[in-house]
């Protein structure tokens, strides 16, 4: 079969059980396709072949057995910040290039245990500090949609790489947008979970508060398979949270939009930047939404203003912290021939980390400082709590609030914005993970460059369910989650 690639996971699934094929011609498919296609796009840093076609019998043996897990032979990417034993996982650093974790991050290991088939680890912004992954010490990756444009990011190579047909689903983590703005960029459906509801064990910290883990896919349904498996209580991750699953797939219905309040915040919809295509695909895809029985409320989300200077405090905060551990000492790089200890931990840093990763520490650093803590960090902190008040007040009167999940589309490769530039790009994600809600992009169209664009819906808490319902059943009435880049098209 050649266009295996093209198949659900709902279809892959039947596919397998039924054995119309088997995991490993599946798994060597995509092994090929990558092999043929990645050296344009670039999304795999790592491909573990032989792993994967390890995986691969495995699961066509418990395939065989009957007592397979609904995913199991079904390949997957994992986005280069989830440790996973025995392979390098560097979270786009120089710092970590030759970093082998001794364990599975709980995200790693829950898809082993499903029979999930990793197909490798894919590119990312530097600490997943960044929108476009060209933070990454490997190098830029490709929009599938336009080349010379940048996936988004942090987790643009979970997104190139599903766009592409190089995985049927990827997972990404989103600290402030990185699974919603790459899934925007690349016509992807991404879920940004509810905080703790999926495990941040073994998941490299950057903003330890506003850390996420979750599923990017073609479609809600892939999403909500991937969810299914990733999601749940962990012991090992103190914020994770003690409460049931949900069983995503099985909750997917075709009435979620019936008489579904969705909120219009006034305020998105006048910044300064929002492109006019972004808007109007925007505002068709809430007209659909209307039509199939939605009702659309305008609304005011006040605190629009303080997203961006409010996230830029207190994610270089925690990251400054966080990155403290990267010392030349206990992991990754260290300098050449250091004449002391300062040494040592001077240059094993300036030399490991790159510019963007430096600038946080640095703002970080500031922010915290003894000095600056109460205006600064504080501060901060209070405004967080406003801007989740603000939600909430707002989910008073709506289920659900609808935003652009970027005010752009996709940016050229090595249009070198400034970054205060490039955060304002981040006004529409930020807030969701400041307030902990949970929020899903997905593909209502194109730009005038034939690049895609995402609507965003942000769900009070818990509601991944409702969520994955809704663009479930908008996707039943569209078809902008089928639409393929043409490099997708390619046969290997
Ligand atoms: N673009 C944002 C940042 O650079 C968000 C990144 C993320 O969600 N990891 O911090």
């Amino acid at each position: 079969m050649t266009d295996l690639h093209r198949l659900s996971i709902r279809e892959l699934s039947e596919g397998l059980k039924t054995a119309q094929f088997s995991s490993r011609e599946l798994t060597e498919h995509y092994l090929k396709r990558i092999a043929q296609i990645d050296p344009k796009v670039k999304s795999y840093v790592t491909v573990t072949a032989e792993q994967a076609l390890a995986e691969a019998n495995a699961a066509d043996a418990a395939l065989k057995a009957g007592n397979a897990h609904a995913l199991a032979g079904i390949p997957l990417a994992h986005k280069d910040i989830f440790c996973t034993q025995g392979i390098k996982t560097t979270a786009g650093s120089k710092m970590l290039d030759n970093f082998i974790s001794p364990y599975d991050a709980t995200v790693v290991a829950k898809a082993k245990a499903a029979g999930l088939v990793t197909l490798g680890k894919v590119n990312m912004d530097e600490f997943a500090m960044g929108s476009t992954s060209e933070n990454s010490y490997v190098g830029a990756t490709s929009n599938p949609w336009a080349l010379d444009h940048v996936p988004g990011g942090s987790s643009g190579g979970s997104a190139a790489a599903v766009a592409a047909d190089l995985a049927p689903i990827a997972t990404g983590t989103d600290t402030g947008g990185s699974i919603r703005q790459p899934a925007s960029f690349c016509g992807l459906t991404g879920l940004k979970p509810t905080y703790g509801r999926v495990s941040r064990f073994g998941m490299i910290a950057y903003a330890s508060s506003l850390d996420q883990g979750g599923p990017m896919a073609r479609s809600a349904e892939d999403c909500a398979y991937l969810m299914n498996v990733i999601a749940g209580h962990d012991a090992k991750d103190s914020t994770s949270i003690k409460k049931d699953v949900d069983d995503y797939v099985a909750n997917l219905n075709g009435t979620a939009v019936k008489g579904l309040r969705i909120g219009i915040p006034k305020q998105y919809f006048n910044v300064a930047g929002l492109d006019a295509d972004v808007k109007a695909r925007v505002e068709e895809s809430l007209k659909k939404l209307e039509e199939m029985g939605a009702i659309l409320v305008e609304i005011d989300l006040n605190m629009t203003e303080a997203y961006v200077p409010t996230y830029y405090l207190i994610a270089p905060a925690e990251a400054s912290s966080n990155l403290s551990r990267f010392d030349g000492v206990r992991y990754g790089y260290r300098c050449e021939n250091p004449v002391d200890l300062m040494d040592l931990y001077k240059r094993s840093r300036s030399e490991g980390f790159g510019a963007e990763v430096q600038r946080r520490i640095l703002i970080g650093t500031y922010a915290l400082s003894a000095g600056y803590y109460d205006a600064y960090y504080v501060k901060a902190q209070k405004v967080r709590r406003l801007i989740q008040q603000d939600f909430l007040k707002a989910f008073e009167n709506v289920d659900v609030i609808a935003a652009p999940s970027a005010p752009t589309t996709a940016y050229k490769i090595g249009a070198n914005l400034s970054p205060t530039e490039m955060y304002l790009g981040d006004i529409y994600t930020l807030a969701v993970n400041l307030a902990g809600l949970p929020a899903i992009n997905a593909p209502v169209g194109f730009d005038k460059d034939s690049l895609p664009v995402g609507l965003q819906l942000i769900g009070n808490y818990w509601s991944e369910s409702q969520l994955l319902s809704i663009v479930h059943q908008y996707q039943q009435n569209t078809d902008w989650h089928i639409k393929r880049a043409a490099i997708a098209e390619e046969n290997a």
